[in-house]
């Protein structure tokens, strides 16, 4: 039996996942116990250990964990690593807790979840609210328990610690190598001067956003929850980083136009990024949209109903799993130096790194381009193109 195109055994796998894990960690706060819940969803592991990040935010729950293990089970998938997909999640606000706060929960959730993870099982990495640091405190306290040291079992540590230098901005970096490839394919031109704004300037956005400059984009706006910068000619980048890693709060740019959070979607622009979480462009604001091609930095930005606005628009949306397919695609670059020893140089690694994701985008835009006929999206050929590699591997290990 299929289902939209798809065997209704691979549906089944692929629409739930295959472990859920629920955890609750005690942490000491301002003198109390708090107890903090916590999740890690193994979604699907045909292709590889399970990998993906782990989320520390107040809102999420359990089924956008799910949600989010899911997409990278086809984000590692399309990318062509050796992985499944998996998230974590603790509801937390971290911008709340002290520092050893903070470090007792990190360690507290490798506590908890010691037996389930591992370089060869799952590879939990930084997503929204974690970040190096975080994971410095996890492979610590991984490694105490296992009584020797083990790189390999988180991924974006710090460079003083296993990690690689192109890490730190690898996403970024890689949602703008295929956002000039979407550009150059599909609008026949380089970026010089074309007009791009970042909605979301954390990791992702900033990074973004300064790679945009260097391939020669004017980056207009850039926005987080404290407001939107705006300048049509251009704002200095660098300088938006630095206010915004001191100050948190990008809306302390000297100059520019100040305006709320979300006019970063609406402003004049060629290429819109949305860096911030999911569900930002949706029916009741897509209409305000004006960019000529989207390019998903964050997970699940576009809800399926303001896709599809676009898509009759003739506004091009380049998938998450695709665009932002860099930070893990690093992730695996980093294993695979952790799991020698050994290391490569930041140039070297970033060349690797950048040749995975344009031939990636190829291998994507033909799919598309085959099947645009029918009135998919890349969204559509991405997915296809990712479930047929798992299928193939469920296939072969006797799953189905
Ligand atoms: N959290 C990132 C993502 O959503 C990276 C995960 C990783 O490096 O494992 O793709």
């Amino acid at each position: 039996m299929e289902i939209g195109g798809l065997d209704k055994v691979v549906y089944d796998y692929l629409s739930r996942p295959m472990r859920v894990i629920a955890i609750s960690i005690p942490v000491r706060v301002n003198g109390s116990m708090v107890i903090f819940e916590g999740y890690r969803v193994q979604h699907n592991n045909a292709l590889g250990p399970f990998k993906g990040g782990i989320r520390f935010h107040p809102e999420v729950t359990l089924e956008d964990d799910i949600a989010l293990a899911t997409l990278m089970t086809l984000k590692n998938s399309l990318a062509g690593i050796p992985y499944g997909g998996g998230k974590g999640a603790v509801r937390v606000d971290p911008k709340l807790l002290k520092a050893n706060e903070l470090e007792e929960l990190s360690r507290g959730y490798v506590r908890a979840l010691y037996s389930a993870i591992g370089p060869e099982i799952d590879i939990p990495a930084p997503d929204v609210g974690t970040n190096p640091q975080i994971m410095a405190w996890m492979v610590d306290e991984y490694s105490k328990i296992a009584g020797r040291n083990v790189p390999g079992v988180f991924t974006a540590k710090p460079v003083e610690l296993w990690g690689n230098p192109v890490r730190e901005y690898a996403t970024g970096f890689g949602v703008m190598v295929t956002a000039r490839e979407a550009w150059r394919n599909l609008f026949n031109s380089n970026l010089n001067e074309v007009k791009v704004s970042v909605h979301g300037f954390g990791n992702t956005g900033q990074w973004a956003a300064y790679w945009a400059t260097k391939m020669g984009a004017k980056v207009v706006a850039v926005a987080d929850t404290s407001g939107t910068v705006y300048d049509p000619n251009g704002l200095d980048v660098n300088k938006a980083m630095e206010v915004k890693n001191k100050s948190g709060k990008v809306i302390n740019y000297p100059g520019g136009q100040k305006l709320s959070p979300d006019d970063a979607l609406y402003v004049n622009a060629d290429i819109l990024i949305p860096s911030a979480i999911e569900n930002t462009i949706r029916a009741d604001n897509v209409t305000k949209v004006k960019a000529k091609l989207i390019v998903e930095g964050a997970n699940g930005p576009t809800t399926p109903e303001a896709e599809e606005y676009l898509t009759k628009r003739g506004v091009v949306i380049v998938p998450d799993i695709l665009a932002n397919a860099g930070g893990v695609i690093m992730s695996y670059l980093e294993w695979v130096e952790n799991l020698q020893w050994m290391t490569w140089s930041e140039e070297e690694t970033r060349s690797k790194l950048e040749g995975i994701m344009v031939n990636n985008f190829k291998k994507v835009l033909n799919e598309y381009e085959n099947l645009k006929k029918g009135g998919v999206t890349m969204r559509d050929a991405a997915i296809v193109t990712a479930v047929t590699r798992i299928e193939k591997a469920m296939k072969l290990r006797g799953w189905i």
